[in-house]
């Protein structure tokens, strides 16, 4: 990537000093959690964000419309912690379903990162709220492994929630799988043959250096060349064009291509990051902006929101954010420093 250069700053657009837009928000709604992945959170002794620190629904969607109205983000993505697990979700969705891009261009598209465990009960009623798409988190499709991963007995329940999640009409519906090398990568076929037999993508996800008990090491990475060779060795595979997805696709052969099932993607975030074309900002549950999960900076908006600040204050510190995101992580390399904060706490 080309050197920085001054971010040219206009009202209508969120761009970084190497030109990056941005149109992408990923929001918060808690730290906290309903499982304990091991590559995530630790069994205990997570400091858990008070009731006060977290925001309010009114705080959350008053930053939201900032984004969405002010500067053209057409896309919110809610994640937590379990997202699922915070008292009356709907009602945010709601709040959030409503907001246009520009103040009177299209409807911002609401999609939402979450475990699955409680989609049979809470589905239909994030959709009436004006939720479109869902993301399943499911890093094993044997009930041993899924309670060793996640320390909770729910494999049968995440099943039947990404079944409620496409019956309440969620579209796509998406499975995101987090490979870790000796732990659960024999199971990337048997993901493969889950995603064509129940129609939906699935998505293999590199393991990154943000799990809690800072474990991670770069021999548990599967990279994205070893999954597709995996994958293809049974179900041959082509690429398709990358657009400003993470993820890296790839059509099965044997299936029409607009056919539920018919794409498996890799989001290789250590070994091809997809920095060069991020267009991601982040907002943590209690209130800081992120412009990268391994920022080491955070941009506080929780304190000027609680005292009385305008829009253009928040706008300022919006700008200020994106302005200051560096090109690209350095994870594998000597300059990499690892956030203090784990998953989590910032919002996968
Ligand atoms: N609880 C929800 C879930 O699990 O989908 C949403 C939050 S979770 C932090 C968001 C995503 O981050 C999940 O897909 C999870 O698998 C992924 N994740 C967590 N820790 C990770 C790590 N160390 N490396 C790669 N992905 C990770
Ligand atoms: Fe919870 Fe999601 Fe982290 Fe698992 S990955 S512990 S479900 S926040």
């Amino acid at each position: 990537m080309s050197e920085p250069v001054a971010p040219e700053q206009t009202p209508e657009r969120l761009v970084d000093g190497f030109g990056r837009v941005h149109r992408d928000l990923r929001i918060s709604v808690t730290d906290r959690c309903n499982f304990r992945c091991t590559y995530c959170m630790p069994e205990e002794g997570m400091a858990w964000l008070g009731r006060d620190e977290i925001l309010t629904f009114e705080e959350t969607a008053r930053i939201a419309r900032v984004f969405v109205e002010r500067f053209g983000v057409d896309s919110i993505r809610l994640t937590g912690g379990e997202p699922t697990v915070r008292a009356h979700l709907p009602v945010l969705v709601e709040q959030l379903a409503g907001l246009r891009v520009g103040g009177d261009g299209p409807l911002v598209d609401i999609a939402m990162t979450t475990n699955g465990s409680t989609l049979r009960n809470v589905a239909h009623d994030l959709v009436a709220a004006g939720l479109r798409r869902i993301n399943v988190s499911l890093d094993s499709l044997r009930a041993d492994r899924f309670l060793e991963l996640t320390r909770r007995d729910e494999l049968a329940k995440v099943l039947d929630g990404i079944r409620a999640a496409a019956e309440a009409g969620l579209d796509p519906v998406k499975v995101n799988v987090v490979l870790v090398g000796g732990v659960n990568d024999d199971e990337v076929l048997d993901f493969a043959r889950f995603g064509r037999d129940e129609g939906v993508t699935v998505r293999f996800i590199e393991f990154m250096p943000l799990d809690a008990d800072d474990g991670w090491q770069s021999a548990q990475v599967v990279p994205q060349d070893e999954i597709v060779r995996r994958i293809a060795a049974e179900f041959p595979v082509e690429p398709v064009v990358r657009g400003s997805e993470p993820a890296e696709r790839f059509r099965y052969l044997d299936r029409p291509v607009d056919e539920p099932g018919s794409i498996v993607g890799v989001i290789p975030s250590v070994t091809r990051p997809f920095c060069e074309s991020c267009d991601r900002v982040r907002l943590t549950a209690e209130g800081q902006i992120r412009n990268c999960l391994f920022a080491l900076d955070e941009f506080d908006l929780h304190t000027p929101l609680r005292n009385g600040a305008s829009d253009d204050d928040l706008a300022a510190v919006m700008h200020e954010a994106v302005g200051a995101k560096w090109a690209g992580h350095s994870i594998g390399t000597v300059q990499f420093i690892r956030p203090r904060k784990s998953m989590s706490q910032i919002g996968g």
